[in-house]
């Protein structure tokens, strides 16, 4: 096992962040996760290991210097994880202006507390310190109909939040270039698996498979994406840390590639197969009983297209997989299933969001104020 690390990890309970969180932790290491616990935080995703004495919270808010400055000084961390963010790129389009806070003010905090910090170590710790800076491989823009990005592709963002996240990598790299600051950055394609707010994607199909709600896919669905299991994407995360070269950028992706429709699909299949439809009164009596008995995917219903959305993302792990052996342990087979059973297992926790009950939790529950 690597050697035990105190991480401070932001975003640590949104989607990614809490299973990073969960897996830091089962490999040995410390965690203090820092998260302001905006709409996307849930300190429920994390219940399991609030008693773990090498764990904790403190809730804190990226965009406040003051804070942050603070936060490294008093926890003198051996490494940064940085994923918290604005994520969603249609909120981005609605409401940018948080996403150029967070994602980039509240990275340039992050990236001056710790280069106060790292200045300050003495030689011997200094030399094992490391500023992760997670991202996305949306920062590449589209692809075309073949073609990979690499580590080496030119940036070319399209939303707010790519041009955050993009902004952000290249501060990033700066701190590195300029300061000597052991920067990584890591650019991963789309994330699935348990703990994904229900905004996205992947849980949007199953939650209105369930509710026998029709399933909004936009455009006509040719949209293409990579899809990683989030797990596999954090397993990449803490081999970076542990033993990605200071300077570098690392692409982490399932080689996983499927049309959104195709996606879709797929998941109703699965859902089929674990939780097969009941037919409702209503559909009996509108005759449509023969097309129940096809199945969810008779729910996709095709909406207009979001502005800007790229045609296609993929990703060329091979940088990742070849100097620091790693690999996607799930395929799509595998990693879909795992996820659909996940949210039919743990219904409490998204009916939690639905309802908006997680919000209790950070006020500590029944104290809604
Ligand atoms: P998420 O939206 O689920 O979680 C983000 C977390 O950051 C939340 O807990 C939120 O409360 C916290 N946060 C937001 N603003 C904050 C602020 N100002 N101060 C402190 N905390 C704040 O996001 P995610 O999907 O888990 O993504 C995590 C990171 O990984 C992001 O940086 C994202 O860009 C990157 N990423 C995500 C994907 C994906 O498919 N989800 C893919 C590649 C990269």
């Amino acid at each position: 096992m690597a050697h035990p690390k105190r991480l401070l990890i932001t975003g640590g309970a949104g989607f990614i962040g809490s299973n990073l969180v969960r897996l830091a932790l089962l490999q040995g290491h410390e965690v203090l996760n820092i998260d302001s616990l905006t709409y996307a935080g849930n300190v429920g995703s994390l219940r399991d290991v609030q008693s773990n004495s090498r764990y904790q919270f403190a809730r804190i808010d990226i965009t406040d210097a003051e804070s942050i400055n603070q936060t490294l000084r008093d926890y003198a961390p051996d490494a940064v994880m940085h994923l918290a963010a604005e994520s969603h790129v249609d909120r981005s389009i609605d409401g940018p202006g948080q996403f150029i806070q967070t994602n980039v003010i509240g990275t340039f905090n992050l990236l001056q507390a710790s280069l106060q910090h790292y200045r300050n170590l003495p030689p011997e710790n200094a030399d094992h310190f490391r500023f992760l800076h997670v991202s996305t491989d949306e920062v590449y823009g589209s692809l075309g109909e073949s073609g990979l990005f690499t580590e080496a592709s030119p940036y070319d963002p399209h939303s707010p939040y790519s041009a955050s996240k993009a902004s952000s990598d290249h501060l990033a790299r700066a701190w590195a270039d300029t300061y000597g600051l052991p920067v990584l950055v890591t650019n991963c394609s789309n994330n699935y698996g348990p703990y994904q707010f229900p905004e996205k994607l992947i849980p949007v199909v199953i939650l209105k498979c369930l509710r026998g709600e029709p399933i909004p896919v936009y455009g006509l669905g040719e949209n293409i994406r990579d899809w990683l299991y989030v797990e596999d994407h954090c397993q990449a995360l803490l081999a970076v840390v542990e033993k990605g070269r200071p300077g570098q950028t690392y692409n982490i992706g399932g080689n996983n590639e499927l049309r959104n429709i195709d996606l879709v699909r797929s998941l109703c299949e699965i859902m089929d197969e674990l939780k097969p439809m009941t037919m409702c009164a209503s559909q009996v009596e509108s005759g449509s009983a023969s097309e129940a008995n096809s199945g969810y995917s008779q729910l996709i219903t095709f909406v207009t297209d979001r502005p800007g959305h790229d045609a296609r993302y993929a990703i060329d792990a091979r940088k990742i997989s070849e100097e620091l052996n790693w690999q996607p342990q799930q395929n799509k087979q595998s990693g879909f299933r795992k996820t659909v059973q996940w949210y039919l297992d743990n219904q409490a926790w998204w009916q939690d969001i639905l309802s908006g009950d997680y919000q209790l939790d950070r006020l500590g529950r029944g104290a809604r104020s």
